[in-house]
């Protein structure tokens, strides 16, 4: 018989009839008549609940349907009589597809810490939290897909591994086949990476964004969407080693249209979760985060506020907060900053821009005063930034120069500064980090309970 999903069952479109369904046991539990099994596919937060009368089971085939044991189970569907759950299976056979272990099986008791369940981080996906956080992950990538193309944006996909080490976004990690121990060596004793697989040193990207502008100045609107790597050591609860960045690119688009669209994805990436991902949401809501569903509803109802950096320090300065890092023109800010904005003052998501020029990428377009680039950060409750971006520098002269200044090598960027040279025009563009988004979305504390295999300092197990 063809098996029919969880998620399809609890509709009740099978009210009636036989039907086979497969999947893991969540809980068993029951008396000396019968047994009550949770089965749990992963189509659906809920499990179906399957009844059996023991008289018509062989007892050694119902002792190994333990917690975590995968079975496959025929059953009649039948209104339930138990309340929680509309429908349930009247079983009439049954199988053991894959034992578990009672004795050994980690997750045989609930209420397990993320702390320890990041450990185990195989088995995971089998919680009703991991479940929720990745088929809401899920969704988040689909409905990226979806708005980017309903916008007729173009999906580019950028290198992984680059030769240019000037992206300019942060540490790198180095991809290479030379023998670590006994490299080639040139005649002044350093490293001969002519030798390398790619005749020359090379690297994991941290963005995608400058190819993503060479597809932009032809294809009009791009965006990219892909693992982005950062060899930074910073252990927090918001930075990861290995990432995904979703990075828009438009020609055209000047700051204010780069807010716009920022803002616009943002809420309509949040609406979506709160349309097609309400059993997970609630749960999480329930579970975790009691003004998670509010907090994702007053982000779609509300504009985000917009600034100037300069008016946010000055706003930091005059708050009279004691804060771990002091704050000044020209400083770059912190989360706490950050979070204090939104969370505190503005109660709201802002966007500031016009940032100092110090603290930003060569490729930010300058402003008149010179002192200040088009960028903006897009800062989020409970997270701080969750996008950055800026209007680009469109200018050949004024890009080769802020080049120079930064001494980063226009050789290696030659490519980059062609788009300058022929047939420039103004773009801006903007990365959106994909595990920040669904911290957001999730309410989730740390990020490496959003991703499904966290790679962080000293951890890339498996
Ligand atoms: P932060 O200041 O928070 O370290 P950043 O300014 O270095 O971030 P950008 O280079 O602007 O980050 O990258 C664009 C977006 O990518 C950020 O707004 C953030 O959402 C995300 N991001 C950056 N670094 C990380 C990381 N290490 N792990 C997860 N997401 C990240
Ligand atoms: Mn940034």
């Amino acid at each position: 018989m063809q098996r029919t999903k969880v998620v399809d069952v609890l509709t009740g479109q099978d009210k009636g009839k036989e039907i086979c369904v497969k999947g893991w046991v969540r809980t068993k539990r029951g008396n000396k008549n019968v047994a009550f099994i949770a089965l749990n596919d992963g189509s659906s937060f809920h499990s179906v609940q399957l009844v059996a009368d023991l008289a018509k089971f062989d007892e050694d085939t119902l002792r190994k349907v333990t917690t975590g044991a995968c079975i496959s189970a025929t059953g009649l569907v039948v209104e339930s009589q138990g309340s929680g759950q509309s429908v349930e299976l009247q079983m009439t056979s049954i199988e053991v597809l894959g034992e578990a272990d009672a004795e050994t099986y980690p997750l045989q008791k609930k209420g397990h810490s993320l702390e320890f369940l990041r450990e185990i981080a195989h088995l995971r996906f089998r919680t009703n939290t991991f479940g929720a956080v990745f088929r809401i992950r899920h969704a988040m990538a689909f409905a990226i897909h979806k708005f980017f193309n309903d916008k007729g944006f173009f999906y580019i996909h950028s290198p992984i591994i680059t030769g240019s080490d000037a992206e300019g976004a942060g540490a790198m990690f180095r991809v290479t086949t030379l023998d670590p121990v006994n490299p080639p060596k040139n005649e002044t004793g350093t490293v001969d990476f002519k030798e390398d697989f790619f005749g020359g040193p090379t690297n994991l990207t941290v963005s995608g964004q400058l190819e993503a502008e060479l597809a932009a100045m032809a294809l009009g609107q791009v965006y990219t969407f892909g693992p982005t790597f950062r060899a930074e050591n910073s252990n927090t609860s918001r930075h990861l080693a290995e990432f995904w960045m979703i990075e828009p690119e438009v020609a055209f688009n000047e700051i204010k249209e780069n807010m716009d669209l920022a803002e616009e994805m943002l809420q309509y990436l949040v609406q979506y979760a709160l349309d097609n991902c309400k059993d997970d949401l609630e749960f999480l809501n329930q579970q975790y985060d009691k003004e998670l569903l509010d907090r994702l509803r007053f982000v779609v109802a509300n504009k985000f506020e917009r600034l100037n950096y300069g008016e946010a320090v000055e706003i930091l300065k005059g708050s009279g907060v004691k804060f771990e890092f002091p704050v000044d023109w020209g400083t770059d800010l912190s989360s706490e900053h950050e979070r204090w904005l939104v969370e505190k003052h503005f109660q709201k998501p802002v966007i500031l821009t016009n940032y100092p020029k110090e603290i930003k990428a060569f490729y930010m377009k300058q402003n008149e005063d010179g002192k200040t680039v088009r960028a903006m950060d897009v800062l989020f409750p409970g997270i701080g930034e969750i996008i950055g971006g800026s209007q680009r520098e469109e200018n050949y002269d004024k890009l080769l120069n802020r080049m120079h200044e930064m001494h980063i090598p226009e050789e290696e960027l030659y490519w980059y500064l062609d788009t300058r040279k022929f047939g420039t025009c103004p773009h801006a563009g903007f990365g959106l980090g994909f595990e920040r988004l669904i911290l957001f979305v999730t309410g989730m504390a740390n990020i490496r309970d959003v991703i499904p295999f966290p790679r962080t300092p000293q951890n890339a197990a498996f």
